[in-house]
């Protein structure tokens, strides 16, 4: 027999249908004689089947749906099962169950496949028919599996409309190369896709689909802001910063501002969580776990995302928190005698504050306080760190001269921080240098280069804050000492809201209710001002040395509290 020492041709290798007419060829062509082939493969292994047997054989009809995005070309399930029963009923092959699978054949373990393999192993069907190897095997493990049942005797056969093959050891050879070319097929097409989405990445151009309130602009391939949703974005993150509101409060302003799942839904919070943590809002992104500096217009400053990153992380679950206080004074104090809060409720007509007895360790029996003493006593405690105007026009003047003195200190701390991050950038170079030389691990690679990047930003934002706000650096100081200056009209005023608000200021969480009596040691910078608002020798001995501090400039003492 001419075939059986004959090396396979390049006809073997043909992926087309073989029918009636093209096996025909074959044989006319004297080349191969697949018919002849097969049995003498048979007969090889010891398979003495009779011609008549092949309609003997069991098969199983095995369909998979093309999940992957890269076979769209590949017939739908439909299609699959309309072809191969047509197939089946041509071939006169006997189909004793059909199986139809919905998961991809990249990774092993799909259920249906693996329930197919086991029940050929009983010896419930020897045969598969399905549309093309592909479909059975597009990694290693599996179509190992399909071959080693050949091996052992328990698939005599497998039918593919678009692919013929056998048990002979060249059908298995083949068939071996039909399997490797499909999973060639998919590493090929992941590799050259990874390869097209790194050149952007390393562009600075996220490759996915934009977050929202950007949009993928598909003609310039870039992402861009997207005018109607940024604003809310921007809401949402300014919103949180505050840290006033639970995540589902976000959900909610970003519902009311026509920004939903879509469900049509409210923004569920996990995906709220994912936004707030998204540092594609301030120019960088993440991809494949790695942080790189992005071209797009960022939405929100870094220094804005950082305190949004605090809240979260300060409030690992969102606590309730009422919206409105029922009463003026409502969590502001505690109980002296058992740390609790003091909470209020109206008899006849008359607001009372007590304490919450929440204590499980105290049972206490501490006593009602009616609104308009607790109202004199926290005015009073109030006046006690108000500025004297003497004093304020002192610091006043101090302030002009710094805000002169500065401005070249400023120019410094810019330089500064310039350097440190050219410094970055050596180290991020020298990083990657290590990695590419093979000297560091790339989960060391990765968790360095997002530091380092995220401290680059940081600094970048510090320089363009100093530049934009040397003037106005000294406002929060100058609004300080107008505060100061106004207690004690605010102590004098109605408004008990604005009173409570300056008395959180003021006092933090430092107010206590023993007894009826109001007691509590203001925090800094006020702390400073106390027992001096009534002193007479103001200007001698101020406790705020306002020209003694670094020159850098960069930390006020004051710069955060008024
Ligand atoms: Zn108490």
């Amino acid at each position: 027999m001419n075939g059986q020492s004959e090396k396979p041709t390049a006809r073997w290798l043909d992926r087309s249908p073989i029918g009636q007419s093209d096996a025909g060829s074959i044989r006319k062509s004297g080349v191969h004689d697949p018919v002849s082939e097969l049995s003498q493969g048979r007969r090889r292994l010891g398979f003495q089947k009779p011609k008549s047997d092949m309609n003997s054989f069991k098969y199983i009809l095995y369909a998979r749906k093309s999940t992957d995005v890269d076979d769209k070309q590949v017939l739908s399930i439909e299609a699959q099962l309309t072809e191969l029963r047509s197939f089946a009923k041509t071939e006169n092959l006997e189909i004793i169950d059909e199986l139809i699978e919905k998961q991809t054949a990249k990774i092993p373990g799909r259920p249906i496949f693996g329930e197919m393999l086991r029940r050929i192993e009983r010896g419930e069907a020897n045969g598969i028919i399905s549309w093309n190897p592909d479909r059975l095997a597009r990694n290693s493990v599996d179509g190992g599996q399909v071959i080693h049942l050949m091996d052992c005797g328990r698939i005599l056969s497998l039918k593919f409309p678009t692919y013929w093959t056998d048990t002979t050891p060249q059908g298995k050879f083949m068939l071996n190369i039909a399997f490797g070319q499909s999973k060639y097929y998919v590493d090929s097409l992941s590799e050259n896709t990874k390869r097209g989405l790194r050149q952007k990445v390393r562009m600075g151009h996220f490759p996915g689909v934009a977050p929202v309130g950007y949009l993928n602009d598909p003609r310039t391939k870039t992402i861009v802001i997207d005018r109607k949703k940024s604003k809310s974005i921007i809401g949402a993150f300014e919103l949180y910063a505050k840290n006033e509101s639970r995540l589902e409060d976000v959900a909610t302003f970003l519902a009311e501002h026509n920004i939903l799942s879509s469900g049509e839904k409210r923004v569920h919070i996990n995906r709220i969580t994912s936004i707030l943590n998204n540092p594609f809002y301030y120019g960088n992104f993440i991809y494949a776990k790695e942080m790189h500096e992005g071209k797009h217009e960022p939405l929100i400053a870094k220094k804005l995302f950082d305190q949004v990153h605090e809240v979260l992380k300060q409030r690992g679950r969102p606590r309730h928190k009422p919206k409105y206080a029922p009463q003026s004074f409502c969590g502001l104090l505690r109980c002296g005698t058992c740390n609790m809060m003091i909470t209020a409720e109206i008899q006849k007509g008359y607001v009372y504050y007590r304490c919450t007895r929440k204590s499980k360790t105290i049972k206490c029996a501490a006593p009602f306080i009616r609104e308009e003493n607790l109202n004199t006593q926290l005015s009073s405690l109030l006046q006690t760190v108000s500025l004297r105007s003497d004093w304020a026009e002192y610091m006043t003047n101090r302030l002009d001269t710094e805000q002169a003195e500065t401005a070249q200190s400023m120019t410094a701390c810019v330089g500064e921080t310039r350097n440190e991050i050219s410094t970055i950038k050596t180290k991020l170079e020298r990083l990657l240098d290590s990695y590419l030389e093979q000297d560091i691990e790339r989960e060391v690679y990765l968790a360095k280069k997002t530091n380092l990047m995220s401290k680059k930003k940081s600094l970048e934002e510090k320089i363009i804050d100093l530049e934009h706000t040397q003037s106005r650096r000294l406002e929060p100081m100058r609004a300080w000492i107008k505060t100061a200056l106004n207690l004690n009209q605010i102590a004098a005023a109605p408004d008990l809201i604005q009173k409570r608000d300056h008395a959180l200021r003021i006092f933090g969480s430092n107010l206590h209710l023993t007894d009826r009596l109001v007691s509590g040691q203001a925090i800094a910078p006020w702390v400073f001002l106390t027992d001096h608002s009534s002193s007479s020798s103001a200007v001698g001995v101020p406790r705020i040395e306002l020209g003694s501090h670094p020159p850098e400039g960069c930390i006020l003492p004051l710069y955060d509290t008024p």
